[in-house]
């Protein structure tokens, strides 16, 4: 129970959120809080599924907890707490603090084509590069599933954030969240500091992320802090791949065996955990980056043998279908999963 001990504010992670909505005490009254409430929830609701008033009741101030308000004048939330703002774009409410921001420039993977002047034939050969490579990288066709039924097993009153969902969308009790904007992005926030009260969650989908945040006990903390007792947690993290930053936010700092990740969620109840994309998705991934390696060092060239590459190795992850539940697996695998619950004290 080592992260129950290391974060000192958990004893009051009981407690029910203090989120409040207080219409009309900024601005020009109830009428203008009202038009602001509707002018946000009609451009939430085209952002995600769920409204975007019950979202809001779920936010809390990531810079202090604070319960937060809905502020007429400037169509964005203010803390009640702290007095900090924060703002909406397209109805998505950008919950970033300045040390996230800080936080998230110091771990930030340099683009090397920043501010240069784009080329239109550099354009196009990135376009063919993308329309050309075959897709997807690991193979782990149950994993859709596992998740679905912690969605349908938590049912249609839920709330459920997808921790760094990119632009994926589960459905109208999901909150996809994310740092950078996204299709499908209904809120944009950092793991480092969830904007959420505590024990507010019904469950937390977080796949294919811990690698990329600057501190993961911090991040699995705040997703202990923000589930309600009995909450479900749905955790996938990656072990033989290649290296992979997002070029121009996030890095790739970290990989954890099976009992790594075990280790590092040790307070909730495991529910189930295995492998997720296994051996022959691991060697397709090495495979696919040493072929490009072997003919190029790196620019046009590397990406064009890394698209050609993946043609010759794509097929090799399908082997998974029989590796994946070999025993030693595990030693190879290219990626894991844990289901666990929040336990009760
Ligand atoms: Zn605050």
């Amino acid at each position: 129970m080592r992260l129950l001990r290391s974060s000192s504010g958990h004893e009051r992670m009981w407690q029910l959120p203090q989120v409040v909505r207080r219409l009309g005490k900024v601005g020009s009254g109830q009428a203008a809080a009202d038009e602001a409430l509707t002018a946000l929830t009609r451009k939430g609701r085209q952002r995600h599924g769920m409204p975007f008033d019950r979202l809001v009741q779920l936010l809390a101030c990531p810079a202090c907890w604070g319960s937060l308000e809905i502020n007429p004048a400037g169509a964005a939330l203010a803390c009640l707490g702290c007095g900090a703002a924060y703002s909406t774009a397209g109805g998505v409410p950008v919950m970033l603090t300045e040390s996230s921001r800080a936080l998230l420039a110091a771990g930030c993977d340099p683009d090397p084509t920043a501010g240069r002047p784009q080329r239109w034939w550099s354009v196009w050969f990135r376009r063919f590069l993308q329309a050309a490579s075959p897709g997807g990288t690991s193979y782990d066709p149950d994993q859709d599933r596992r998740i679905r039924a912690m969605i349908q097993n938590l049912g249609g009153e839920a709330a459920i954030l997808d921790l760094g969902s990119g632009s994926r969308w589960w459905g109208p009790t999901v909150i996809p969240m994310d740092i950078d904007k996204y299709p499908h992005v209904g809120l944009m926030g950092d793991g480092h500091r969830l904007p959420f009260g505590d024990g507010v969650l019904d469950g937390v989908i977080c796949t294919g992320v811990l690698e990329h945040v600057n501190d993961a006990e911090a991040v699995t903390r705040e997703i202990w802090r923000v589930l309600r007792t009995g909450g479900l947690i749905y955790i996938a993290v990656p072990f033989i791949q290649g290296y992979h930053p997002a070029s121009g936010t996030h890095q790739d700092f970290r990989r954890l065996t099976h009992v790594g990740l075990q280790e590092l969620l040790s307070a909730f109840q495991r529910l189930d955990s295995g492998v997720s994309g296994g051996p022959s998705s691991s060697v397709a991934w090495i495979l696919r980056e040493y072929l490009a390696l072997l003919f190029f060092d790196r620019g046009r060239g590397y990406s064009l043998a890394y698209m050609v590459a993946g043609w010759f190795t794509w097929w090799i992850r399908y082997l998974d279908r029989f590796l994946t539940r070999r025993e030693k697996a595990h030693r190879i695998a290219c990626g894991f999963y844990f289901m666990g619950r929040k336990p009760h004290s």
